[in-house]
């Protein structure tokens, strides 16, 4: 691995993309076929094939852990050094020490057998994503995991191993790649058209056998086919209220966005499977679409999203979360919460693949009866006029709120399909529920750039206008500028509660600050007994004392009035 880290370190040094899309397809370029595949991966900061179902869940506690074990330290150190570069490898690097007792094998580690050993452990610990098996939580597998890491620290020769070691592990290099820069260097290493390696991309979901079949000029031979997922497309978020530029040229179209969770389905020959975002195989939480699905009188690779809904409304996202829990949901269950497969986007139909059509094209298509049954529905859109108003998009948008669902989607008729990438094609429009005002009650070190100022916020709430305890709600992450971070990080230090120092400090209750959040739900994990989904700090209230920030009785109230408006009857 003392080639990946040093090529990795260069990139990272790069301060143009092209400049590092030129060092990585150099690095590529020496490699041998297994280790090509899996540096390739790596480079994307993925320990395993991006469609591989298993996961590796190794946590922070396993990886600091295992580092002990090898070559001590104090925890001092380590907290030090994570201060100092607010990245787990790095910090383990800068602390790292030559072990007195080398690996049992003398191991070294190159890309493939790091790769092999990650297979070995994917294999043997069972963990699957959106499945738990019986193996993967409790002692043993957590001392296998601990095992494992200990077994490749070991055959680490230097820092910089063991800190892309770690990345790699944690599943983030920080090195400034995406899988696009990624896919850029195998075209650039291969000299392969940029287009169809980033094709090869989405129908193998690995990128590191898309840089072996780009090596030896076969990129043709991975086709997209039925029961592979393909990368689902994703949407850019733009503000609800705002002049929505975007729509200002082209031909746009409007769809409710629906609250629940995106699935892909593959149908052919009368067979079914549904496929999440993290390409996981959801068909057996789903009989019902499964079945609705399985009557189509044609193949079709279909995009949507599943809902709860009964008796043709759609149902709060919240009702679905007992359905995501089980994997095999009981007659009762599936009586009692009904779910929908809304599509709207058609992949394939038949043997054509329809990712290079146009959106209006792909709809047309998808038109056509398919199947029928309750468990399956078209998402209803409308056309929008050429430079529509931010009036008419705020009607489209309230109906789609009084339909019960989430916001508005707004697609460009003729983009194409454009598999994982969160481009200006599809804009997103959510608004928040509400916001309060709260007093911010401990604070916490970043992660990453925010690693040497305080960036996370507790918040509370006052118990009433008469009783000043008060209450946490939550903890929110952004939202301020990095001037305004900065300028709090020196006030939270001089006025914190407990100067012992630790990675969450309790201050004293005085920046009263205002978070939006999307959704309120009941929760045991604050003492407010509530807890906010998504929260978001809109700004600093220095025009509002402690005392006047929003009481319990604020939280009860928007809470009720959320289920009010979902029809929610207690
Ligand atoms: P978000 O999860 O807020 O980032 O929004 C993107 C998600 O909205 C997608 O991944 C889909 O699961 C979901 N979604 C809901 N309705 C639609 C729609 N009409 N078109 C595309 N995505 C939708």
């Amino acid at each position: 691995m003392i080639a990946f880290a040093s090529a990795s370190d260069d990139i990272a040094a790069a301060a143009a993309t092209t400049a590092k899309i030129e060092r990585l397809a150099a690095y590529f370029r020496t490699l041998d076929p297994e280790n090509l595949r899996a540096a390739a991966r790596f480079a994307t900061g993925n320990p395993l094939a991006a469609r591989d179902d298993r996961r590796l869940a190794i946590g922070g506690r396993t990886l600091v852990a295992a580092a002990r074990n090898v070559w001590g330290f104090d925890d001092a150190a380590l907290t030090a050094a994570y201060r100092e570069t607010g990245d787990l490898g790095e910090a383990l690097a800068r602390i790292w020490d030559r072990p007195a007792m080398p690996g049992l094998f003398a191991e070294t580690l190159t890309p493939a057998s790091f790769a092999a050993l990650l297979d070995e452990l994917a294999s043997t610990d069972g963990g699957h994503r959106g499945a738990r098996r019986p193996d993967f939580k409790g002692k043993t597998a957590g001392k296998r995991r601990e095992r494992f890491c200990e077994r490749v620290f070991r055959a680490c020769g230097s820092p910089r191993e063991v800190a892309y070691v770690a990345k790699i592990l944690t599943g983030d290099l920080r090195i400034g790649l995406r899988e696009g820069l990624v896919l850029d260097a195998i075209a650039r290493a291969f000299e392969r058209d940029p287009r169809t390696v980033r094709r090869a991309a989405s129908a193998a979901g690995d990128v590191g056998a898309v840089a072996l079949a780009a090596r030896d000029g076969v990129l043709e031979q991975i086709a997209i086919r039925y029961f592979a997922p393909i990368g689902f497309m994703l949407a850019t978020p733009v503000t609800f209220g705002s002049s929505y530029r975007e729509l200002a040229t082209g031909e746009w179209l409007a769809e409710d966005k629906y609250d629940g969770i995106r699935a892909q389905a593959h149908v052919r020959h009368g067979e079914v499977r549904l496929f999440s975002r993290t390409f996981s195989d959801i068909s057996r939480s789903f009989p019902e679409v499964v079945r609705a699905l399985s009557g189509a009188q044609r193949d079709l690779i279909v995009d949507g999203e599943i809902v709860a809904r009964r008796d043709g409304a759609v149902l709060p996202f919240r009702y679905l979360q007992p359905r995501l829990q089980r994997i095999d949901p009981t007659p009762e269950l599936q009586a009692e919460i009904p779910v929908q497969f809304v599509a709207f986007d058609l992949l394939a139909a038949g043997e054509e693949f329809l990712l290079d059509e146009p959106l209006l094209e792909r709809r047309a298509q998808l038109a056509l009866p398919a199947c029928a049954g309750e468990a399956f529905a078209l998402a209803p859109w409308h056309a929008l006029d050429p430079g529509v108003s931010p009036d008419v998009i705020a009607g489209l948008f309230e109906a789609a709120r009084a339909r019960g669902n989430e916001g508005l989607m707004l697609k460009r008729a003729d983009a194409p399909y454009v598999p994982g990438r969160r481009g200006k094609w599809w804009i997103k429009l959510k608004r928040e529920l509400s916001t309060l005002d709260v007093v911010v009650v401990a604070v916490e070190w970043g992660h990453g750039k925010r690693n040497r100022v305080l960036s996370d916020y507790t918040f509370a709430v006052r118990r009433s206008a008469g009783d000043p305890e008060l209450l946490a709600l939550g903890k929110a992450y952004s939202g301020l500028t990095d001037t305004e971070i900065a300028e709090m990080t020196t006030w939270f230090l001089a006025h914190t509660t407990s100067p012992a120092g630790g990675h969450a400090l309790p201050v004293e209750p005085k920046i009263v600050i205002e978070v939006a959040f999307d959704i309120i739900q009941k929760s045991t994990l604050h003492p407010s007994g509530y807890a906010l989904r998504f929260p978001r700090i809109v700004r600093l209230r220095p025009d509002k004392a402690p005392h006047e920030i929003d009481t319990l009785a604020d939280v009860e109230r928007i809470y009720r009035e959320m289920l009010d408006r979902e029809g929610v009857t207690r």
